[in-house]
């Protein structure tokens, strides 16, 4: 059932407004459909943990371009190994400065420097990532410090329910979330900060995307649309 990974991508590239990227979310996805995905033109595949990234890096490194997106605390042990660390041409997820010193630390070592975007727990829920608005533009100018990170940006995950984005009280949730977002990437944007460029503003999944476009990403992140559901 369903359509297959081509068709699937190919759709979703269709309408994509020019200068929006799109990140296929991996996780949970065998190397022979991640490598299909990037045969139908996926230029960067989101991974979550270490383990997968580190399956399918040897395959992508040539075609496709790998960001982070999962938990940084969660993954702290093998994310930060300089050689995973290297994989990475972007970390989407950074909630702290505590992780982003402790990253640029690493790649002091090696001397390269990192393009991360700030999570923002644009919900503020408690039990989800990220940091909340109002103390994002202070950790932005603490992250803004260190030389071997880049900030190049904003990343949320909005408030939504993954399934009931039909649910027009969640539709509307979630766009308060990116709109909350939004505002605080331009906001940033216009304070010019030393070592910061805010070029990225990564919103919508599957079920969100496109909302997330209207309300100005320019970096979407989709798993199950690409993939098909995840049991
Ligand atoms: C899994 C995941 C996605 C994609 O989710 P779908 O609903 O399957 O599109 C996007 N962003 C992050 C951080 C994820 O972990």
């Amino acid at each position: 059932m369903g359509n297959s990974i081509e068709e699937n991508v190919n759709k979703i590239i269709k309408d994509l407004p020019k200068g929006v990227k799109l990140v296929a979310a991996g996780k949970g996805q065998s190397t022979i459909d991640i490598a299909k995905a990037v045969k139908a033109g996926i230029q960067i595949i989101g991974e979550n943990y270490i383990r997968d990234a580190k399956n399918i890096y040897n395959q992508i490194k040539n075609l496709a371009r790998l960001h982070f997106i999962g938990i940084p605390e969660q993954t702290k042990h093998d994310l930060l190994r300089t050689k995973n660390l290297m994989m990475f041409d972007m970390i989407e997820t950074i909630d702290s400065v505590e992780i982003a010193g402790e990253i640029n630390k690493k790649l002091t070592e090696v001397n390269k420097v990192m393009p991360i975007l700030i999570e923002v727990n644009s919900g503020r829920e408690s039990q989800k990532a990220g940091v909340l608005p109002d103390q994002v533009i202070d950790v932005i100018k603490e992250v803004a410090e260190f030389e071997n990170i880049k900030v190049l940006g904003l990343m949320t995950m909005g408030s939504t329910p993954h399934q009931s984005i039909k649910n027009q009280k969640n539709r509307s949730n979630v766009k308060k979330c990116f709109k909350v977002t939004k505002k605080l990437f331009d906001e940033i944007k216009e304070m010019n900060i030393k070592n910061v460029d805010m070029k990225y503003l990564s919103m919508g999944m599957s079920n969100s995307y496109k909302i997330a476009i209207k309300e100005g990403a320019n970096i979407i992140r989709v798993g199950s649309k690409i993939f098909g559901e995840r049991n």
